[in-house]
C-alpha cells in the first residue's frame, strides 16, 4: 500500500500515562485512534487517525438492534532493545476479514488495516509500557452504523482501531486455575457464528461465566451444543490436553474460533518433535485419562494470557486435578518459547515477528 491516504489529525493536548503497576485491562486508551467509513457503492472513505475521542450514532443505528459487529484482538510489545513487535498481525487482519463475510459485513483492505496500525502505534509509541510482562493491546473492530431498523444488512459501517496499554497478565507468575465443564449453556453450535470473533458469542456466553465465577471457578469449559459430549474450547480460548505424552487439541469443527495462539502452539509443538493431534476429544476420553493417571496437562491459549494452564476440571461434581494443581512441563515450555519470540528475546525461526521500524516517520 503505498497511496493510503490516512488524514492524521494529532491531539493537541495529550493525557496522562498510567504509572505501570496503574495498568488495568482495558479501561485506559491512549490519545489517538484510527477510523475509516464505509458507505455501499462507494466503499471504504475518510480514512483518518484523530484524537482518541466519544463517537456519535443515531439510536437507530443498526448496530444497537441487529448486533452486526466484529472485533480483534493482539498485542505490541515494546523489547529490551526499544524495539516494537508486533506477532502475526496479518492473522489478524485475516480473520477479521472471516468474521466480517459471516457477519454480511464489507471486507477490509487487510494490508491497509495493517499500515493504518502501525501508523497508529508509531504515533501512540509512548503509550507501550516496557515492564516485563506488559504491553499495548491493540482492538481493531467494525460496527454497522446506518440508521434504519429493518433486518437487513447495513449499508454503513466504521472500522476503527483502538489502543490501549495493559499489565501483566501474570503478575504472581503463571497460576493454574479452575474450571467448570458448562452442561447446560452452549457458546456455539456449527452453522453459527463460533468461527466468527463478534459481540454476539459473548454475550451469549456471559451468563454461564457469572454462575462458574459464583460457585468459584475462574473460567468455564464449553462443550459442542448438539451432544454435549465433545470439548471444544475453554473461557474465550483454546484448549489443549497433553494425554500419555500426545498433544491433543479439539479440530476446528464450524463451531470453535481459531486463535493465532492455537495455530502458533501447534507449530512451535511439530517443531519440536513432538505429536499433536487436532481431533474430536470427548469429555468422557478426559476424564478417563484422568482415571488412568495419562491425563498429563490441559491448557486454555489466546493472545491476553498465551498460556493458561488448567489445575483442576469440575465435571458433573467430579473434580479432576490436573498435574497435582500446578503448570506443566509443556505449558511452562510453550509459555516461554512464545513471549520470548514476541519479545524478540528468542529466534523466530516461524518469521512470526514484524518489527516496526525505529525512526517515527510521521510528521
Ligand atoms: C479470540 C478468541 C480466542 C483466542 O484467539 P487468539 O487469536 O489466540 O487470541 C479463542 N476463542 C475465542 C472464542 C476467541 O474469541
Amino acid at each position: 500500500m503505498k497511496e493510503q491516504n490516512i488524514k492524521i489529525d494529532l491531539a493537541t493536548t495529550k493525557k496522562q500515562k498510567p504509572a505501570a503497576d496503574q495498568l488495568v485491562f482495558g479501561k485506559q486508551f491512549t490519545d489517538h485512534m484510527f477510523v475509516a467509513d464505509y458507505t455501499e457503492g462507494k466503499g471504504w472513505h475518510d480514512k483518518r487517525i484523530v484524537p482518541y475521542e466519544p463517537i456519535t450514532l443515531d439510536p437507530s443505528a443498526m448496530i444497537f438492534h441487529y448486533g452486526q459487529t466484529v472485533f480483534e484482538g493482539l498485542k505490541a510489545y515494546m523489547g529490551q532493545d526499544g524495539s516494537i513487535r508486533l506477532f502475526r498481525p496479518e492473522k489478524n487482519m485475516e480473520r477479521l476479514n472471516k468474521s466480517s463475510n459471516r457477519l454480511s459485513m464489507p471486507k477490509v483492505d487487510e494490508a491497509l488495516a495493517l499500515e493504518a496500525l502501525k501508523k497508529l502505534i508509531t504515533i501512540d509509541k509512548d503509550w507501550i509500557p516496557n515492564a516485563e510482562g506488559t504491553s499495548l493491546y491493540i482492538r481493531p473492530f467494525m460496527i454497522s452504523t446506518e440508521s434504519n431498523l429493518s433486518v437487513s444488512p447495513s449499508k454503513k459501517y466504521r472500522f476503527m482501531i483502538i489502543l490501549s496499554p495493559v499489565g501483566a497478565y501474570y503478575k504472581e507468575g503463571i497460576n493454574p486455575v479452575k474450571i467448570l465443564v458448562e452442561n447446560e449453556y452452549i457458546r456455539a453450535v456449527a452453522g453459527g457464528t463460533g468461527t466468527a470473533k463478534t459481540a454476539g458469542n459473548y454475550a451469549a456466553s456471559l451468563k454461564a461465566q457469572e454462575e462458574a465465577d459464583q460457585k468459584g471457578f475462574s473460567q468455564v469449559l464449553w462443550l459442542d451444543g448438539v451432544e454435549k459430549k465433545f470439548v471444544e474450547e475453554v473461557g474465550s480460548m483454546n484448549i489443549f490436553f497433553k494425554i500419555n505424552g500426545e498433544i491433543v487439541t479439539p479440530a476446528l469443527n464450524g463451531s470453535i474460533l481459531e486463535g493465532v495462539t492455537r495455530n502458533s502452539i501447534i507449530q512451535v509443538l511439530k517443531h519440536w518433535g513432538m505429536r499433536v493431534k487436532e481431533r474430536k476429544i470427548s469429555m468422557k476420553e478426559v476424564q478417563e485419562a484422568h482415571h488412568n493417571g495419562q491425563l498429563e496437562e490441559a491448557f486454555g491459549t489466546g493472545t491476553a494470557a498465551v498460556i493458561s494452564p488448567i489445575g483442576e476440571l469440575n465435571w458433573e461434581g467430579e473434580e479432576m486435578v490436573v498435574n497435582e494443581g500446578k503448570t506443566g512441563e509443556i505449558s511452562k515450555k510453550l509459555y516461554e518459547t512464545l513471549t520470548g519470540i514476541q519479545l524478540g528475546k528468542l529466534e523466530d525461526p516461524f518469521d512470526w515477528v514484524v518489527e516496526l521500524p525505529k525512526e517515527s516517520s510521521v510528521k
